[in-house]
């Protein structure tokens, strides 16, 4: 019989950063995780001298100075900034949107012009309170971004029409009046060089991990890990998702999938760019990431993967949260079981079914780590 003060299942960003408070304060800790490595979905490869982000672009960005901070003591943070490209047919814009691609767009030079282009727009689309994503884009941009940029996309992304989305996930899309491609308006920007496992690696050190465990099945055997050993723990966190911890007794919540198709291609540049957005439904991925351009990496060949977008089903990877309101009500249900049990932390973006970026799981995680220690 082992035992434990924590038992943490899932050794993503969540997991990992309060294995590392939980191990400072002295606690005895053991990591689960069903897959067969640590970091979760920010979880990086080197491959042919590429760190290869193989659940997809993980692009570190906060404007919390704890968290900043944090994270900079695992590991160096290069000067990455992220400006995607936007494919639209055969036209290219810069993203977001900003002086560059109402420029391109529409042939003119000044923020006003391109303030009264757009404002012209939304006067003649006559919405007063947008209840959709596509009433909230609409009347935030206007009709020719929204057709060209953020329709296809969105529905590609989200495999929902634009008017059945909740509004708040376009309000990630910064509009901006300057000639200024940085996606992100957070004060800090980077990508840890070498990889964000590496972080995860350091952040996991003091602790006991088990990869290839599932936790469901641990429990069935009555806590028992594959290898037979007994484990007794005093509290949980748990990281996966809330309704399959139930045994979905209130039914599935919804999430979206992400498939890769990775290739190593014989030429040192393919897109010239990290991330390049299809924002046409006609082409069936929504984005090309070009994985040396995260950190700059000069290597003869190249790799690319194309991302697919697909309804979440179960023994495929959980990526994103549908929050639309049915959705919601489901979690508010599972919550309320939450909230009663008195020894299990349900964390992270499948633990708490938010769309939290990386670095909102880790101030989440120094939040919990505060309370508890
Ligand atoms: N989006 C869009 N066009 C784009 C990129 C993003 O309309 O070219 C919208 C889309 O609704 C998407 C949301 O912005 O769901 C957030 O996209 P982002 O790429 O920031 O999210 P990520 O997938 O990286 O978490």
């Amino acid at each position: 019989m082992e035992n434990y003060d924590y038992l943490i299942v899932g050794a993503g960003l969540f997991g990992a950063v309060f294995a590392y408070r939980a191990a400072k304060a002295g606690k005895r800790c053991l990591v689960l995780d069903r897959r067969n490595h640590i970091a979760g979905n920010a979880y990086t490869e080197p491959r042919h001298g590429i760190d290869v982000h193989v659940y997809g672009a993980h692009i570190f960005h906060t404007s919390d100075k704890r968290v900043w901070e944090f994270v900079n003591h695992f590991a160096e943070f290069n000067n990455y900034i992220n400006s995607p490209i936007a494919v639209y047919r055969d036209e290219l814009y810069n993203l977001p949107f900003n002086m560059n691609t109402f420029s391109k767009m529409w042939g003119i030079r000044t923020p006003q012009e391109a303030k009264d282009i757009i404002a012209s727009q939304i006067r003649d689309l006559h919405i007063e309170n947008p209840k959709n994503l596509e009433e909230q884009a609409l009347s935030l941009v206007g009709t020719d971004v929204y057709e060209k940029l953020i329709k296809g996309y969105t529905e590609k992304q989200w495999g929902r029409p634009c008017s059945e989305l909740p509004a708040f996930i376009i309000r990630r899309l910064p509009l901006r009046f300057i000639y200024d491609n940085n996606y992100f308006n957070d004060r800090f920007q980077g990508i840890p060089m070498g990889g964000y496992t590496e972080i995860a690696r350091a952040l996991l050190d003091e602790s006991d991990v088990k990869l290839n465990e599932d936790f469901l099945e641990f429990r069935k055997r009555g806590n028992r890990l594959g290898d037979g050993t007994e484990v007794s723990y005093k509290r949980l966190v748990y990281t996966g998702q809330i309704d399959e911890y139930y045994d979905y007794c209130y039914g599935p919540l919804q999430y979206r999938s992400v498939r890769f198709e990775t290739e190593e291609l014989p030429m040192e540049d393919f897109q010239g760019n990290a991330v390049v957005n299809y924002t046409d439904a006609a082409v069936p991925y929504t984005r090309i990431i070009e994985h040396k351009h995260f950190e700059f990496q000069d290597t003869p060949t190249t790799i690319i993967s194309r991302e697919y977008s697909s309804e979440w089903k179960p023994g495929v990877e959980p990526y994103y949260p549908v929050n639309d309101e049915t959705n919601g009500n489901l979690y508010d249900r599972y919550y309320d079981k939450a909230r009663e049990e008195k020894n299990v932390i349900f964390g992270g973006r499948l633990g708490t079914y938010r769309y939290y970026n990386m670095d909102q799981v880790i101030a989440e995680a120094l939040n919990l780590a505060d309370a508890e220690f």
